[in-house]
């Protein structure tokens, strides 16, 4: 079920159990600002989920209300893994899904990097 991106936030969604480490990932990168993860249902072959440590609904209460400390370590953070993970030559692509129309499920902000074969177009 999409998620209204206007509630306060939830301390109990899987994302927040997931930094709190009281449920496994598959996690590939953490700093003080941001910690990644495989998508549990990838939708490439390579698909990284990257989430910030602060308590964020989504991309509008992040990017309103995140610190500009908290939101250039993020972006930093993801910028990183993606190079570490070789991903610039071939390419990748960034995308927040943001409130019902979205789709987004998971109430705790997140970015997901994909990449691994050509992603066809936007919408799809
Ligand atoms: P959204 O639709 O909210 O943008 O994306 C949520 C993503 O979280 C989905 O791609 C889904 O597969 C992933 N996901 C949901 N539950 C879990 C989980 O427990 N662990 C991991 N690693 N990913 C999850």
């Amino acid at each position: 079920m999409p998620i209204d991106a206007t509630k306060p936030y939830d301390d109990q969604n899987i994302f927040a159990k997931i930094l709190r480490g009281e449920i496994p990932s598959q996690r590939v990168y953490e700093d003080e600002w941001a910690v990644a993860f495989h998508d549990i249902n990838a939708q490439s072959p390579i698909h990284i989920l990257v989430i910030p440590r602060g308590p964020y609904v989504s991309w509008d209460d992040f990017s309103a209300k995140g610190s500009d400390a908290e939101i250039a370590g993020f972006i930093r953070a993801v910028g990183k893994i993606a190079r570490d993970a070789g991903l610039v030559v071939p390419g990748y692509r960034l995308l927040a899904n943001t409130g019902r129309q979205s789709g987004q499920e998971v109430p705790h902000f997140h970015v997901h990097i994909l990449a691994g074969q050509p992603l066809g177009p936007m919408l799809a």
